[in-house]
């Protein structure tokens, strides 16, 4: 991947900030909530900042529960009208919205960029791009749900809680399903990075789209909980295990729907006879892509014994050939963390490492703003701490191993269960592994290959309920043929009538 980056035409020069700077200063630098297709005026809140610089980029409004209650208001009208269009009608708005995405993806990946600290190579090759596919993909989907899914319906209102570390790709992972199938939505992006989420929230204006079925509410966790709490119909969550088990909690029993993709601490498992040089290039891409900041992160590497230290000599290398740095520069490998508490625990986490021989990547670091150096941890136990909780930041931890079988415990040795690679030019014996690792999805001799026709989850404590492809839809449908069932229930218990 590194390589054919390295062929594009970015020219030296960083990527310019000025028109999103604009885009920034045109609003007031000041932003309220998107209700029933408005922007509220701005109240009390919060500052966004550029994690690179610690500047100011925005002041953004902290949501009462009047706010909420007035979202939700507006979804619970508008659905109705919205599931009523049919999914032909609804695909027009989704098609839209992807063109919009695509006509201003360079104000996109810069504000995403600036927010969040992302390398602008990252925002705008991946990020971008995959949230317009997501909504191109989905509005296809919408226009086959009449004959592809013909006894599903709308669940109604969806109430929608995303992180911070791919700010418009995982709105674009919970918006584009809901309303493609005819559910309308309230969503709290995370409060670090709420800017795309709000630009997104003009081009819904600018696309047409009906009044009321996209809400956006920005603000932090306690937002959250008003959602959680509010009159929704369902709870699409991304994010911590902590915090999704707390909306476990105050879910159960409601009868709300509930997805969770939550925390992982992903294995990378390369075997002796693995092409050496492909299995560094993508541990670069596991662990060091979003400076380390992704749920599915390779960031536990096992690596065979007879490699070990031919692999960890090469890793060392490589990883002192990484360039950190502003992330608007095109020839960035790694950005800013994104936000000094993550960059805090980062830093305290490491610094308890107590039984591993650690490898700084000696780079030039800029000075000020939230960078930390890509960092290996080597000849851990399973047990120890660092090998067993997600860091979430660009520091892999490595174990060794001896036989497949013995792989397979170190790997499944977590309470996750998000993804798992395997790099081996034995394609039976990756083929093999495979099954056995606890994943929601292992990839072989690759890493993060999203594909918005692919369901995207996690096992055990990464979470459950997929996004993307045909599960991912059916999570935001239930069957009609059970309301139609329900209907003659109360029919049979009204009339004394028979049930046919
Ligand atoms: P977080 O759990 O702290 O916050 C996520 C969102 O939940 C934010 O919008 C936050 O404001 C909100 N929130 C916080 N407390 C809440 C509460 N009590 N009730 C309701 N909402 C609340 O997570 P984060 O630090 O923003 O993101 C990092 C985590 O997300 C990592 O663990 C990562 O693995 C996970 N993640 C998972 C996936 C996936 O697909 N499985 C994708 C991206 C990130």
């Amino acid at each position: 991947i590194k390589e054919i980056f390295d062929t594009m035409d970015y020219g030296p020069a960083p990527e310019s900030a000025a028109e999103a700077l604009a885009w920034l200063v045109d609003q007031g630098s000041r932003f309220g909530h998107f209700i029933n297709g408005e922007f509220t005026a701005p109240g009390d809140g919060f500052d966004s900042r550029n994690p690179a610089t610690g500047e100011v980029l925005a002041t953004l409004t902290q949501a009462s529960q009047a706010d909420v209650d007035a979202a939700v208001e507006a979804a619970r009208k508008a659905q109705g009208g919205w599931a009523g269009l049919g999914g032909a009608g609804r695909a027009k708005y989704l098609y839209a919205i992807a063109r919009l995405l695509q006509k201003h993806s360079r104000l996109f990946a810069v504000l995403e960029t600036l927010d969040n600290g992302k390398p602008i190579r990252e925002s705008r090759d991946i990020d971008i791009p995959l949230a317009q596919r997501h909504f191109y993909y989905h509005a296809g989907m919408a226009q086959l749900m009449n004959s592809e899914l013909p006894d599903a319906e709308a669940l109604g209102v969806c109430g929608q809680i995303i992180p911070w570390n791919f700010p418009l790709l995982m709105l674009a992972w919970k918006i584009a399903p809901a309303i493609a199938m005819g559910n309308t939505v309230v969503l709290k992006p995370a409060e670090y990075t709420s800017l795309t989420a709000l630009l997104f929230a003009d081009i819904c204006r600018q696309a047409g789209l009906p009044r009321g079925v996209v809400n956006i509410v920005t603000g932090d966790g306690a937002v959250g909980g008003m959602i959680t709490a509010a009159d929704v119909d369902k709870i699409a969550f991304t994010g911590s295990t902590s915090v999704g088990r707390k909306i476990r909690e105050a879910t159960a029993g409601s009868g709300k729907a509930l997805t969770l993709e939550l925390g992982g601490k992903s294995p990378y498992i390369v075997f002796d006879d693995a092409d050496i040089d492909s299995a560094i290039e993508g541990l670069v891409d596991a662990i060091w892509f979003n400076q380390g900041q992704v749920c599915c992160a390779g960031s536990r590497l096992l690596v065979q014994e007879g490699i070990a230290d031919r692999f960890h000599t090469k890793l060392k290398a490589r990883m002192d050939g990484l360039r950190v740095g502003n992330p608007l520069d095109k020839c960035i490998d790694v950005g800013a963390v994104v936000d000094p508490v993550q960059l805090d625990t980062i830093s305290c986490m490491v610094a308890a490492n107590r039984a591993g021989t650690m490898h700084q990547a000696r780079v030039e670091m800029p000075e000020g703003g939230c960078f930390y150096p890509p960092t290996l941890i080597e000849g851990l136990s399973p047990a120890d701490p660092l090998m067993q909780e997600e860091i979430f930041g660009p520091v892999l931890v490595s174990c060794t191993f001896r036989t497949p079988a013995e792989a397979v415990e170190l790997a499944n040795n977590t309470r996750y269960g998000l993804a798992a690679t395997v790099w081996s030019e034995n394609v039976n014996l990756a083929l093999d592994m495979a099954p056995q690792l606890a994943a929601g999805v292992v990839w072989i001799n690759g890493t993060n290959m999203f594909d918005a026709a692919a369901g995207f989850g996690g096992v055990r404590e990464s979470g459950f309920g997929r996004e993307g492809g045909w599960e991912g839809l059916a999570a935001y449908t239930r069957p009609k043929s059970k309301a139609k069932q329900l209907a003659k229930v109360d029919a049979f218990a009204g009339s004394g009538a028979p049930v046919d």
